[in-house]
């Protein structure tokens, strides 16, 4: 593993104070930034537009590299679950959805995760480190040129292994870089950024930059919210709907609310009707997601019925309430499952 810096762990206007403090002139930055973004380049010595000394000069104090994609598996339903090795050896994974004409990238933010949601195979493994931006845009960068042919990458989720918010000024530098017209060129409403409720973080996000909001809300009440996600100790439910109500969402967008069913824990008729009331008045969508067991899960599948009426009672309460989908059970790469553990033998290896 190198221990010199990222180049790619810089915004535009970082390269170009660096390069500036170097003597050069600062469209050089912009070279830069096409190469690595738009050409693909992962080494100073092929950005051949830029002379024989200052790409020496450059390769010496810095590495271009991107996380190593280690394997890819192929969900019966065409999900892709991607794992990547990171330069000290750890793995993360992201997880490529088809939709009708396009793709939707989910990305991670960290190696593990320190949240602790009983419900996810991430959390059950506690936190190994942060990613640095470079490994949060990198997964992008790789995804993109092993994207099957024909379609594009339209969205980007981050809620693959971590709490983006945890990790909370990588992954703003990640996205401004994924935003940039000289990045990936993202627009902000094609990124959504996952959390499982860090309160003050959602407020920064809201002043810092405009991007989607989803929120893992997964109970309708206190008790039941903070034993299936220790967060709600600290931002109990009323905090977290606050920092919501204030989060700003420019035209027709909506916060989205995520909402895992687990048979007997949380969906209930009346567990239906208590998200309704604690969501009156909040601009928002629902998605609801059946749980993925996984192995040794300690909770269940709710049958298709209950789901079906829970859905019902929020639809009845005027609410966009979406029955999502699960993709890529068979490979473990749904919501919650993703462990960032190569498996043996081409079948199974997050929220
Ligand atoms: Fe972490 Fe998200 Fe899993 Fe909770 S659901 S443990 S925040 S990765």
């Amino acid at each position: 593993m190198t221990d010199k810096p990222n180049i790619r762990d810089l915004s535009l206007e970082q390269i170009e104070a660096l390069i500036v403090s170097q003597g050069k002139q600062k469209y050089r930055a912009r070279q830069i930034m096409k190469w690595l973004y738009q050409t693909g380049a992962t080494s100073f010595a092929q950005m051949t537009t830029l002379a024989r000394a200052f790409r020496a000069e450059m390769e010496e104090r810095f590495t271009a590299s991107e996380p190593a994609l280690d394997r890819v598996q192929t969900s019966a339903d065409s999900t892709r679950k991607v794992l990547f090795r990171l330069g000290d050896g750890l793995a993360v994974e992201s997880v490529l959805i088809p939709g009708k004409n396009h793709w939707t990238a989910c990305i991670s933010t960290q190696a593990g995760c320190a949240m602790g949601c009983l419900f996810c195979l991430t959390g059950q493994q506690g936190l190994r480190r942060n990613l640095s931006p470079s490994e949060i845009t990198g997964q992008m960068t790789m995804l993109r040129r092993h994207t099957p042919e024909g379609l594009q990458i339209k969205n980007i989720v981050l809620m693959g292994m971590g709490e983006p918010l945890a990790n909370y000024d990588n992954t703003l530098q990640a996205i401004r870089i994924l935003t940039s017209d000289h990045g990936l060129g993202f627009s902000n409403r094609k990124i959504t950024v996952s959390t499982c409720g860090l309160a003050p973080k959602i407020v920064q996000l809201g002043q810092d930059i405009c991007v989607n909001l989803a929120i893992s809300l997964n109970a309708p009440d206190d008790r039941r919210r903070s034993e299936l996600m220790p967060v709600n100790r600290k931002y109990p439910l009323a905090t977290l709907l606050a920092a919501c109500r204030d989060y700003p969402m420019p035209g027709r967008r909506m916060l989205t609310f995520e909402y895992i069913l687990m048979a007997g824990v949380n969906d209930s008729l009346e567990d239906a009707r208590q998200v309704a009331e604690l969501l009156r008045g909040v601009r928002c969508k629902l998605n609801l997601i059946a749980f993925n067991e996984f192995p040794g899960s300690p909770f269940k599948t709710p049958t298709p019925e209950a789901v079906s009426a829970f859905q019902q009672v929020l639809l009845d309460h005027h609410y966009t309430a979406i029955l999502r989908a699960s993709r890529g059970r068979d490979i473990l790469a749904a919501c919650g499952q993703l462990s960032g553990q190569a498996a043996a033998g081409g079948a199974p290896g997050p929220a």
